[in-house]
């Protein structure tokens, strides 16, 4: 599962300002979407209305084949992980920042799935020589493995819909680069939307839309849309 679709969205946080204008878009189980637009086009409320903290004014959102606006927030949160553009972590071990977003494990249950996570796939992701389980402390952690943690954190939950919110943007670039690759690894076995401030950030993407003015300018590969430039 995890086909998501909008169909002729629109929404306004406020009644005389519209930031959805009618926006369409499909993504396939197990494809990747970016979406790109300037600060401001509304690719992070595409995010919010897809966790139901708003419903649209118009228009409809399916998971699925699956009206939203009669799923309940609480089980998109199990369909749906995202990696938010800013994070906030516990003051508590860098363990058990990832493993909180495992719904009911217990304490155990968390330092399990904090040391499987350090020992497997999330090398590479976690922040260099940090100890999973003791000593750090999330407070003390730099934007960038702030960012890190949030990362093996979502994936950790192993959303059907995972949701990249300019995950990598506090990265220096050669991390940036790095972690990308193990995102784009990832992202091929489940649906991925990828938002993204520019273009040359998401080549791996199977498409992309181009947001502006609430509206999907430009849909292409990323080779197409750099050809119309
Ligand atoms: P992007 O992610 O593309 O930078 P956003 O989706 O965050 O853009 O925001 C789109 C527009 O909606 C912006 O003009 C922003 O100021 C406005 N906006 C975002 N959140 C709110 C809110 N809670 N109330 C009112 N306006 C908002
Ligand atoms: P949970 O552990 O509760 O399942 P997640 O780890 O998926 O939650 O995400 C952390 C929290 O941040 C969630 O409650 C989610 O709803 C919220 N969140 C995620 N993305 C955004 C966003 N773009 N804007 C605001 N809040 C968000």
């Amino acid at each position: 599962g995890g086909a998501v679709a909008f169909d002729n969205v629109v929404f306004g946080y406020e009644p005389d300002r519209t930031i959805l204008n009618g926006v369409s878009f499909a993504v396939g189980a197990g494809e990747t979407l970016a979406i790109v637009g300037p600060s401001g086009a509304g690719k992070s409320t595409i995010a919010r209305l897809l966790f139901r903290f708003y419903d649209p004014q118009g228009g409809r959102i399916l998971i699925d084949d699956q009206d939203i606006a009669h799923v309940t927030q609480k089980s998109l949160r199990g369909e749906i992980g995202i990696v938010p553009q800013d994070t906030v972590l516990f003051n508590d071990s860098i363990g058990y920042n990832i493993a909180y977003g495992r719904e009911g494990a217990n304490a155990a249950e968390i330092a399990a799935a904090a040391e499987g996570a350090a020992i497997d796939s999330f090398i590479g992701i976690l922040p260099q020589g940090y100890d999973t389980e003791v000593g750090e402390r999330g407070l003390k952690l730099s934007g960038g493995e702030k960012q890190r943690v949030a990362i093996a954190r979502t994936l950790l939950k192993n959303p059907p819909v995972l949701i990249l919110d300019e995950a990598t943007s506090a990265l220096d670039s050669r991390t940036e680069a790095a972690i990308q690759d193990t995102l784009e690894r990832i992202a091929k076995r489940r649906t991925t939307l990828v938002i993204a401030h520019r273009l040359s950030t998401v080549t791996g993407a199977d498409r992309i839309i181009v947001l502006d003015h609430g509206r999907v300018a430009e849909t292409g590969t990323h080779d197409q849309l750099l050809a119309m430039r």
